[in-house]
């Protein structure tokens, strides 16, 4: 079994496709969001002060910025994508500067603790048999003067999590797990999470207890993923972070078709093809409501005239005027008293049916056991179908 990582793991959750893509096909892009990059230049000028700080360097604010100037120059390259069309480069670079200064500023000289390493990859297994190994790299870990473990962990984004998140977070307390392992000794960890943009920390302690849940978990992920043998696409916010939009079926088109000149767009097959279809099915719903209508004037009609049948030119309609009897639905007042009465008196089998669309999820979801899934799978069969239903794409509201 492969060394996984935790962002292998959160990748998979997110998008099956992304995720084989990336680490089954292993399809290198040489394209990278500017929040990434800007995090990893952030990340890479607050190493240096820790690593200059346990050799006695002290930086100073203007050399730290000096040195995120350097980094950001070196690395920058042609890739690196700025999704948002209202912010530009300047604002990303500005934000990483203010993020260092904020930091700089609360925690120089860097000296409340013992750096014991940065960047610190780890790489531990989930069991103990050492089947599910996991890896990952550890921004800061450091230690008090009271003996407690500081696992750090430095977020360059925009959005500040709330308390649950961070105790419900699972990277970090994975690596909690590696800590432990790597030194049996280690009796108190704590989790840090320092937002830079926000200059708010957010700390979560993990019982042993959690750790042991947290860790069935991932291996049960780890199970799941090695036993796929299906990767769907699944559309998220995140899709916009996607590197690969050119090979999904979700993105795929517009990738295609948004670079072509607006003559060229509105000849495109598939672009004519959704125009047709937005234009039928918006004159199908107007004659639809037309046909209401109209169908309520002529029961008016009939009921103000006392007739039922009304003669048109060549054609007639009929009206029928029904009483139908009516017991609760689904989740109506009544229905558990009406279902209890008919199964008491042994008649259910005479009035119910199967519902199939809930036996199909009840099998596709793995809801029941196996041997059941198995038996009923005896007069199972799979159709192909297909749905065509036309929105419009979030944010052309
Ligand atoms: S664009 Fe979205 S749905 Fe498609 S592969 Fe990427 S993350 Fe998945």
């Amino acid at each position: 079994m492969p060394i996984y990582s935790h962002s292998q793991l959160s990748t998979y959750e997110q998008c099956p496709l992304r995720y084989r893509l990336s680490y089954r096909d292993r399809i290198k892009r040489d394209t990278e969001g500017i929040e990434a990059f800007l995090g990893s230049r952030v990340h890479e000028t607050l190493k240096k002060a820790y690593d200059d700080a346990r050799l006695t360097k002290v930086n100073a604010l203007p050399e730290l910025l000096s040195y995120y100037e350097t980094v950001w120059e070196q690395n920058w390259r042609d890739g690196v994508v700025v999704t948002r069309k209202d912010v530009t480069l300047q604002h990303y670079k500005a934000l990483g500067k203010k993020m260092i200064e904020t930091y700089h500023a609360r925690y120089a000289p860097f000296s409340s603790d013992t750096t014991i390493d940065t960047e610190m990859r780890v790489v531990f297994s989930l069991d103990g048999e050492g089947k599910y190994q996991l890896q990952g790299f550890i921004d800061r870990l450091s230690r008090t003067g009271d003996g407690v473990y500081h696992i750090h962990d430095y977020k360059t984004s925009a959005h500040l999590p709330g308390q649950s998140d961070a105790d419900s977070d699972r990277q970090l307390a994975l690596y909690h797990i590696g800590v432990k392992k790597r030194w049996p000794d280690v009796q108190q960890v704590r989790l840090v999470w320092h937002y830079l943009a926000f200059d708010r920390e957010l700390v979560s302690v993990r019982s042993d207890d959690a750790l042991d849940e947290l860790a069935t978990g991932a291996r049960k992920l780890i199970d799941d993923i090695e036993a796929a043998a299906d990767f769907p696409p699944r559309e998220s916010s995140l899709c916009q972070w996607c590197e690969y939009p050119d090979l999904c079926p979700n993105r795929k088109h517009l990738y295609m078709v948004e670079s072509l000149p607006v003559n060229q767009y509105l000849k495109e097959p598939g672009v004519l093809l959704v125009n047709r279809y937005a234009e039928l099915k918006d004159k199908a719903k107007d004659i639809e409501t037309e046909t209401d209508l109209v169908r309520e004037a002529i029961v008016d009609y009939a009921k103000r005239e006392y007739v039922t049948a009304i003669r048109g030119s060549g054609r007639q309609v009929r009206i029928k005027f029904d009483k139908k009897l009516k017991f609760p639905g689904k989740n109506e007042e009544g229905r558990e008293h009406l279902v209890n009465t008919v199964i008491g008196a042994g008649k259910w089998m005479d009035v119910s049916q199967l519902d199939t669309t809930a036996l199909a999820h009840a099998v596709e979801d793995g809801l029941w056991d196996k041997k059941l899934i198995a038996e009923v799978m005896k007069h199972g069969r799979t159709e192909e179908s297909s749905t065509v239903w036309l929105s419009r794409p979030k944010g052309e509201e």
